[in-house]
Protein backbone atom coordinates (compact mmCIF):
# COMPACT_ATOMS: atom_id res chain seq x y z
CA UNK A 1 0.00 0.00 0.00
CA UNK A 2 1.12 3.55 -0.71
CA UNK A 3 2.38 5.36 1.85
CA UNK A 4 0.10 8.27 1.77
CA UNK A 5 -3.20 5.73 1.66
CA UNK A 6 -1.83 4.03 4.42
CA UNK A 7 -1.34 6.83 6.57
CA UNK A 8 -4.89 8.38 5.69
CA UNK A 9 -6.76 4.74 6.61
CA UNK A 10 -4.33 4.76 9.89
CA UNK A 11 -5.98 8.49 11.10
CA UNK A 12 -9.68 7.21 9.85
CA UNK A 13 -9.06 3.79 11.79
CA UNK A 14 -8.13 5.54 14.50
CA UNK A 15 -10.44 8.10 14.44
CA UNK A 16 -13.23 5.77 14.53
CA UNK A 17 -12.05 3.50 17.40
CA UNK A 18 -11.44 6.78 19.55
CA UNK A 19 -14.97 7.96 18.43
CA UNK A 20 -16.39 4.74 19.96
CA UNK A 21 -14.08 4.65 22.86
CA UNK A 22 -15.08 8.42 23.76
CA UNK A 23 -18.37 8.54 23.17
CA UNK A 24 -20.68 8.99 26.43
CA UNK A 25 -22.76 6.54 28.06
CA UNK A 26 -25.81 8.22 27.29
CA UNK A 27 -24.46 7.65 23.23
CA UNK A 28 -22.91 4.53 23.39
CA UNK A 29 -19.95 3.32 21.20
CA UNK A 30 -21.86 2.59 17.82
CA UNK A 31 -24.13 6.02 18.13
CA UNK A 32 -20.56 7.59 18.64
CA UNK A 33 -19.03 6.25 15.58
CA UNK A 34 -22.05 7.30 13.94
CA UNK A 35 -21.84 10.92 14.99
CA UNK A 36 -18.15 11.15 14.21
CA UNK A 37 -18.65 9.96 10.73
CA UNK A 38 -21.64 12.89 10.41
CA UNK A 39 -18.51 15.46 11.71
CA UNK A 40 -16.25 14.01 9.96
CA UNK A 41 -18.24 13.74 6.51
CA UNK A 42 -19.52 17.53 7.21
CA UNK A 43 -16.50 19.03 7.94
CA UNK A 44 -14.55 17.64 4.79
CA UNK A 45 -17.50 18.14 2.34
CA UNK A 46 -17.87 21.75 3.74
CA UNK A 47 -13.76 22.23 3.58
CA UNK A 48 -13.77 20.80 0.16
CA UNK A 49 -16.06 23.09 -1.43
CA UNK A 50 -15.00 26.00 0.14
CA UNK A 51 -11.32 25.55 -0.92
CA UNK A 52 -10.67 23.26 -3.62
CA UNK A 53 -14.10 24.80 -5.40
CA UNK A 54 -14.96 28.16 -4.43
CA UNK A 55 -11.75 29.21 -3.26
CA UNK A 56 -9.08 27.55 -5.62
CA UNK A 57 -11.09 27.32 -9.34
CA UNK A 58 -13.28 30.26 -8.30
CA UNK A 59 -11.38 32.95 -6.59
CA UNK A 60 -7.33 32.01 -7.18
CA UNK A 61 -7.43 31.07 -10.58
CA UNK A 62 -10.91 32.47 -12.04
CA UNK A 63 -11.62 29.15 -13.42
CA UNK A 64 -15.25 29.23 -12.16
CA UNK A 65 -17.75 31.41 -11.99
CA UNK A 66 -19.73 31.37 -8.86
CA UNK A 67 -22.62 33.31 -7.60
CA UNK A 68 -20.69 36.03 -5.34
CA UNK A 69 -23.25 35.62 -2.32
CA UNK A 70 -22.64 31.36 -2.71
CA UNK A 71 -18.93 32.11 -2.28
CA UNK A 72 -19.92 34.69 0.53
CA UNK A 73 -22.21 32.48 2.48
CA UNK A 74 -19.66 29.01 2.25
CA UNK A 75 -16.72 31.28 3.62
CA UNK A 76 -18.93 32.26 6.23
CA UNK A 77 -20.01 28.93 7.30
CA UNK A 78 -17.01 27.13 6.95
CA UNK A 79 -15.06 29.18 8.94
CA UNK A 80 -17.63 29.37 11.18
CA UNK A 81 -18.60 25.87 12.19
CA UNK A 82 -15.75 24.06 10.26
CA UNK A 83 -11.67 24.01 9.61
CA UNK A 84 -10.03 27.59 9.54
CA UNK A 85 -8.53 28.73 6.68
CA UNK A 86 -8.36 32.86 6.22
CA UNK A 87 -9.95 32.95 2.39
CA UNK A 88 -7.71 35.84 1.63
CA UNK A 89 -4.13 34.94 2.89
CA UNK A 90 -4.88 30.99 0.93
CA UNK A 91 -5.80 33.26 -2.19
CA UNK A 92 -2.36 34.86 -1.78
CA UNK A 93 -0.81 31.86 -0.91
CA UNK A 94 -1.66 29.77 -3.63
CA UNK A 95 -1.10 32.27 -6.46
CA UNK A 96 2.71 32.37 -5.12
CA UNK A 97 3.15 28.58 -4.56
CA UNK A 98 1.87 28.68 -8.99
CA UNK A 99 3.95 31.70 -9.55
CA UNK A 100 7.15 30.09 -7.52
CA UNK A 101 6.28 26.50 -7.95
CA UNK A 102 9.05 24.20 -5.17
CA UNK A 103 11.15 27.38 -5.59
CA UNK A 104 12.05 30.53 -3.47
CA UNK A 105 8.95 32.63 -2.87
CA UNK A 106 6.62 29.58 -2.96
CA UNK A 107 4.84 29.80 0.85
CA UNK A 108 4.37 25.99 0.62
CA UNK A 109 7.45 24.14 0.01
CA UNK A 110 11.08 24.43 -1.51
CA UNK A 111 12.53 21.60 -3.11
CA UNK A 112 14.49 20.34 -0.86
CA UNK A 113 12.00 20.29 1.79
CA UNK A 114 11.08 16.65 3.63
CA UNK A 115 8.43 15.70 5.05
CA UNK A 116 8.61 17.08 8.54
CA UNK A 117 9.82 20.23 7.24
CA UNK A 118 6.63 20.88 5.01
CA UNK A 119 4.26 19.56 8.00
CA UNK A 120 5.72 22.50 9.28
CA UNK A 121 4.75 24.37 6.89
CA UNK A 122 1.22 23.60 6.52
CA UNK A 123 0.87 24.97 9.58
CA UNK A 124 3.69 27.79 9.57
CA UNK A 125 4.35 28.50 5.95
CA UNK A 126 6.96 30.41 4.69
CA UNK A 127 6.32 34.17 4.48
CA UNK A 128 4.61 35.48 1.47
CA UNK A 129 6.64 38.77 0.37
CA UNK A 130 4.25 40.36 -2.04
CA UNK A 131 0.25 40.92 -2.14
CA UNK A 132 -1.43 39.34 -5.39
CA UNK A 133 -4.82 38.65 -3.55
CA UNK A 134 -6.47 42.18 -4.50
CA UNK A 135 -9.49 41.01 -6.07
CA UNK A 136 -12.47 43.18 -5.07
CA UNK A 137 -14.25 39.66 -3.48
CA UNK A 138 -10.89 39.79 -1.36
CA UNK A 139 -12.27 43.42 0.28
CA UNK A 140 -15.28 42.38 0.52
CA UNK A 141 -17.12 42.87 4.03
CA UNK A 142 -17.27 38.91 4.43
CA UNK A 143 -13.34 38.21 3.53
CA UNK A 144 -11.99 41.37 5.41
CA UNK A 145 -13.91 39.92 8.68
CA UNK A 146 -12.90 36.58 8.22
CA UNK A 147 -9.59 37.06 7.48
CA UNK A 148 -9.53 38.98 10.48
CA UNK A 149 -7.26 37.63 13.42
CA UNK A 150 -9.88 38.50 15.70
CA UNK A 151 -12.33 35.91 14.37
CA UNK A 152 -9.93 33.21 14.37
CA UNK A 153 -10.15 32.18 17.76
CA UNK A 154 -13.20 32.91 18.98
CA UNK A 155 -14.58 31.20 15.84
CA UNK A 156 -12.44 27.63 16.80
CA UNK A 157 -13.90 28.02 20.37
CA UNK A 158 -17.12 28.84 19.48
CA UNK A 159 -17.81 25.75 16.85
CA UNK A 160 -15.65 23.10 19.82
CA UNK A 161 -17.93 24.63 22.45
CA UNK A 162 -21.17 24.44 20.35
CA UNK A 163 -20.12 20.74 19.23
CA UNK A 164 -19.98 20.08 22.94
CA UNK A 165 -23.06 21.15 23.78
CA UNK A 166 -24.68 18.94 20.82
CA UNK A 167 -22.65 15.60 21.89
CA UNK A 168 -23.02 16.62 25.69
CA UNK A 169 -19.26 15.52 26.37
CA UNK A 170 -16.15 17.94 26.15
CA UNK A 171 -14.33 14.85 26.04
CA UNK A 172 -15.64 13.36 23.08
CA UNK A 173 -16.01 16.48 21.41
CA UNK A 174 -12.20 17.29 21.53
CA UNK A 175 -12.02 13.85 20.19
CA UNK A 176 -13.69 14.75 16.86
CA UNK A 177 -12.37 18.67 16.15
CA UNK A 178 -8.53 17.32 17.17
CA UNK A 179 -9.34 14.40 14.58
CA UNK A 180 -10.69 15.92 12.05
CA UNK A 181 -7.69 18.20 11.75
CA UNK A 182 -5.65 15.90 11.92
CA UNK A 183 -6.86 14.37 8.92
CA UNK A 184 -7.24 17.98 7.15
CA UNK A 185 -3.29 17.49 8.13
CA UNK A 186 -3.50 14.92 6.10
CA UNK A 187 -5.20 16.46 3.29
CA UNK A 188 -2.73 19.39 3.37
CA UNK A 189 0.16 17.08 2.94
CA UNK A 190 -1.05 15.40 -0.30
CA UNK A 191 -1.18 18.52 -2.04
CA UNK A 192 2.15 20.38 -0.53
CA UNK A 193 4.09 17.36 0.00
CA UNK A 194 3.04 13.97 -1.53
CA UNK A 195 1.98 15.63 -4.87
CA UNK A 196 5.05 18.26 -5.22
CA UNK A 197 7.94 14.94 -4.69
CA UNK A 198 8.97 13.41 -7.40
CA UNK A 199 9.48 10.13 -5.61
CA UNK A 200 5.20 9.72 -5.64
CA UNK A 201 2.52 9.81 -8.01
CA UNK A 202 3.18 10.08 -11.67
CA UNK A 203 3.61 12.74 -14.73
CA UNK A 204 1.49 13.11 -17.82
CA UNK A 205 4.10 16.49 -18.60
CA UNK A 206 7.18 16.58 -18.02
CA UNK A 207 7.83 20.31 -16.87
CA UNK A 208 11.13 20.86 -15.19
CA UNK A 209 9.79 24.08 -13.56
CA UNK A 210 8.28 22.18 -10.53
CA UNK A 211 8.11 18.76 -8.67
CA UNK A 212 3.81 18.77 -9.45
CA UNK A 213 3.01 15.13 -9.49
CA UNK A 214 -0.28 13.62 -10.09
CA UNK A 215 -1.91 10.60 -7.71
CA UNK A 216 -4.89 9.64 -9.33
CA UNK A 217 -6.10 6.75 -6.19
CA UNK A 218 -9.48 7.21 -5.09
CA UNK A 219 -8.93 8.02 -1.55
CA UNK A 220 -6.86 11.39 -2.19
CA UNK A 221 -8.72 12.53 -5.18
CA UNK A 222 -12.19 11.88 -3.33
CA UNK A 223 -10.79 13.58 -0.25
CA UNK A 224 -9.07 16.35 -1.96
CA UNK A 225 -11.80 17.15 -4.03
CA UNK A 226 -9.49 16.37 -6.91
CA UNK A 227 -6.63 18.68 -5.84
CA UNK A 228 -4.03 15.87 -5.91
CA UNK A 229 -3.36 16.00 -9.92
CA UNK A 230 -0.99 18.63 -9.42
CA UNK A 231 0.90 17.53 -12.63
CA UNK A 232 -1.90 18.45 -14.68
CA UNK A 233 -2.87 21.43 -13.01
CA UNK A 234 0.09 23.10 -12.67
CA UNK A 235 0.81 22.47 -16.50
CA UNK A 236 -2.41 24.51 -17.19
CA UNK A 237 -4.13 26.09 -14.45
CA UNK A 238 -6.69 27.61 -15.90
CA UNK A 239 -8.82 25.08 -16.99
CA UNK A 240 -11.51 24.39 -14.36
CA UNK A 241 -10.65 20.41 -14.15
CA UNK A 242 -8.27 18.81 -13.28
CA UNK A 243 -8.12 15.59 -14.76
CA UNK A 244 -7.07 15.54 -18.19
CA UNK A 245 -8.40 12.46 -19.87
CA UNK A 246 -11.91 11.04 -19.56
CA UNK A 247 -10.26 7.75 -17.67
CA UNK A 248 -8.46 9.81 -14.68
CA UNK A 249 -11.42 9.87 -11.86
CA UNK A 250 -12.40 13.19 -10.79
CA UNK A 251 -14.37 14.13 -7.31
CA UNK A 252 -13.91 17.47 -7.55
CA UNK A 253 -15.69 17.88 -11.01
CA UNK A 254 -18.57 15.69 -9.97
CA UNK A 255 -19.33 18.47 -7.33
CA UNK A 256 -19.04 21.18 -9.85
CA UNK A 257 -21.20 19.32 -11.90
CA UNK A 258 -23.59 19.11 -8.75
CA UNK A 259 -23.26 22.85 -7.97
CA UNK A 260 -23.88 24.30 -11.64
CA UNK A 261 -27.29 21.98 -11.92
CA UNK A 262 -28.06 23.94 -8.39
CA UNK A 263 -27.22 27.11 -10.42
CA UNK A 264 -24.84 27.87 -8.48
CA UNK A 265 -21.94 28.43 -10.97
CA UNK A 266 -20.76 28.42 -14.32
CA UNK A 267 -17.43 27.93 -15.93
CA UNK A 268 -15.45 31.09 -17.58
CA UNK A 269 -14.52 31.32 -20.67
CA UNK A 270 -10.68 30.61 -19.69
CA UNK A 271 -11.60 27.70 -17.41
CA UNK A 272 -13.88 26.23 -20.40
CA UNK A 273 -11.28 26.16 -22.83
CA UNK A 274 -9.64 22.87 -23.52
CA UNK A 275 -6.00 23.11 -24.71
CA UNK A 276 -5.02 20.99 -27.97
CA UNK A 277 -2.41 18.61 -26.14
CA UNK A 278 -5.08 18.00 -23.38
CA UNK A 279 -6.92 14.15 -24.19
CA UNK A 280 -10.17 15.39 -23.13
CA UNK A 281 -12.98 14.11 -25.82
CA UNK A 282 -15.18 16.81 -23.89
CA UNK A 283 -14.87 19.52 -20.78
CA UNK A 284 -17.79 17.25 -18.53
CA UNK A 285 -19.17 20.10 -17.14
ZN1 LIG B 1 -4.01 26.06 -8.32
Amino acid sequence: MKSYNAVALAIILGYGLACMVAAPGAIGPWRGLAVGAAYFLACWFLAGVYLADVLHLGVAHRALDFKPWFIKAVTIVNNLFGIYVGPTDWVNRHRLHHKHSDHEGDPNKLADDGFWRTLYLCVFPYRCKENTATDPICRSWTFRATSHWLFVAPSQIFNFALLSYLVGSWTFAAVMWVGMRIFALWVNMIQNYWTHTRAFGYRRYEDERDNAMNIGDWLPVTATFSACLQNNHHHYPNLLRLSHSDSEYDFGLLTIKAMKALGLVAATPKGAMIPADVSLSRLGL
